[in-house]
């Protein structure tokens, strides 16, 4: 089985990212993509902040900047394709926001999601994936950076929000990193934590367009993940079809290193495992 379980619903652009686009047509060509490139089934995994439902809890620009389609409508559109037997999953990539997962959850409770994505990608309301955040790189020290995401993350897999972790270390994706037995201590901590939550982690290919071009997580946390007996699923995090199961060679191979033998899959937000590749 190989799955990817990542992806945002976009029209078409000349290569690039459309606009959102929520219809079945459009998951026609991301699961036409997935076809070519062997992927048995894929997730959509909108991002929250592009969802009207979702603007209470909306504080940063770039994300009041996308608000305003209906969760209804991204939710008609992928399950009408379900029901015309496309193997497609229902997902959603929900941002972590501390204090608020409760509020969240009720918002989110009522969709009949297969499974819900959670990342971090903000600190103190700033984007760590967004280099020109001042505040966040520019001021405070790599440690302190990767001290706070790494402290994030596991409150995100302590809180039972989310049932895969997106991108497990994204904070990497400038390339700047502390000292390796720092690293080290933030992975082994943080797969202990997922291993005491039962979350998932996603092992994802996007990392490889970034300007740190590795694949996440790194191969020595992914290790431990599987050590620890939590599941992993892969990912492309397409925003176009075109990248759909894009560099999946390089991802299996990174699973078989650390260890992985099975992929979980999910359905009703259950998830079970089934034989990789
Ligand atoms: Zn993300
Ligand atoms: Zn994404």
């Amino acid at each position: 089985m190989i799955v990817d379980y990542h992806m945002h619903l976009r029209g078409r652009a000349n290569g690039r990212e459309g606009p959102v686009e929520l219809t079945v047509e459009a998951v026609e060509r991301f699961a036409a993509q997935a076809g070519e490139r062997g992927v048995d089934e894929i997730a959509f995994t909108e991002h929250m902040y592009y969802f009207r439902q979702a603007e209470p809890f909306l504080s940063h620009p770039y994300h009041r900047g996308r608000v305003g389609h209906d969760l209804d409508d991204y939710c008609a559109a992928v399950l009408e394709a379900k029901s015309q037997a496309l193997p497609v999953k229902l997902g959603l990539e929900v941002e972590w926001l501390p204090g608020r997962e409760g509020e969240l959850e009720e918002v989110l409770r009522p969709y009949p999601w297969d499974f819900l994505l959670g990342s971090v990608h903000l600190l103190d309301g700033k984007a760590v994936d967004m280099e020109s955040e001042s505040g966040l790189w520019d001021r405070l020290p790599v440690e302190d950076v990767w001290r706070r995401y790494f402290a994030e993350l596991a409150a995100l897999a302590r809180s039972g929000l989310a049932d895969v972790l997106a991108h497990p270390d994204l904070v990497k994706i400038f390339g700047r990193r502390p000292a390796a037995e720092e690293v080290e201590s933030h992975h082994a901590g943080a797969a202990a934590a997922f291993a005491e939550t039962g979350v998932a982690v996603e092992v994802s290919t996007a990392g490889l367009r970034k300007p740190v071009r590795e694949l996440y997580p790194d191969l020595e946390f992914l290790r431990l993940c599987c050590e620890g007996g939590v599941g992993a699923t892969l990912a492309s995090d397409a925003h176009v079809a075109q990248d759909v199961g894009r560099d999946f060679e390089a991802g299996l191979d990174h699973l078989r290193s650390a260890g992985y033998e099975t992929v979980t899959v999910f359905d009703g937000r259950a998830g079970r495992q089934e034989t990789l590749g």
